[in-house]
């Protein structure tokens, strides 16, 4: 069953999400709401999505970037570009998120909660992440590249915070817009022609 996916503006999104006991994830009410939420995440073909976006202000994420999904369709360059890789489904519960490469890294980033438009949006190249899981174990790994984006975004979703508090602004854009004009033009392209404060990009120039 689909839920709902509540969109910007809505203040559930800009609220900090509390932990869960392991009692509590091991319970009918959390683990109902895991597969409520796959199915949503599924359904929206997103590739990562928070308990608060549908309204439940818990620390609980369902992340999932399947082979034949959304990453089928990315061009091979822009693929090893984004070091995107398929990722199984799988949740992290009250997640801890430690910056171990801070590089930035730019690329185009949507959220289901602001639907209809992207943004080119810095991230840290990796990142270490300690949570529990849906049975309420523990567990420990680092993560790169667009997984470790998927990470920061959705894990900044349990502090209230949104793709939009963290991107280039000019960059924002409707992917209506996006698909009609700007889908073969580099990153350094569109930053150009939109005149992107890209300051990030600049210090790397330099
Ligand atoms: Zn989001």
């Amino acid at each position: 069953m689909s839920l709902v996916v509540v969109q910007a503006g809505t203040l559930v999104l800009r609220q900090p999400a509390r932990p869960l006991s392991g009692d509590e994830i091991r319970g009918k009410q959390t683990q109902d709401l895991i597969d409520q939420m796959r199915d949503t995440m599924r359904a929206a073909s997103g590739v990562g999505l928070a308990a608060p976006q549908v309204g439940s202000s818990i620390q609980l994420i369902v992340i999932e970037d399947p082979a034949d999904g959304t990453i089928a369709s990315i061009p091979q360059d822009l693929r090893a570009a984004q070091e995107r890789n398929p990722i199984p489904f799988h949740v992290l519960i009250n997640p801890r998120l430690r910056v171990i490469d801070e590089t930035p890294r730019l690329f185009f980033e949507g959220c289901l909660s602001l639907t209809g438009f992207k943004a080119i949006t810095p991230r840290a190249h990796a990142v270490e992440v300690e949570a529990l899981n849906e049975k309420a174990e523990p567990v420990h790994f680092d993560a790169r590249g667009w997984y470790a984006r998927i990470l920061q975004h959705e894990i900044d979703h349990l502090n209230g915070m949104l793709y939009i508090d963290r991107m280039l602004s000019r960059s924002f854009m409707s992917e209506l817009v996006y698909g009609a004009h700007w889908t073969n033009a580099t990153l350094d392209d569109i930053c150009r022609s939109l005149d992107v404060h890209n300051t990030l990009l600049r210090r790397r120039q330099d």
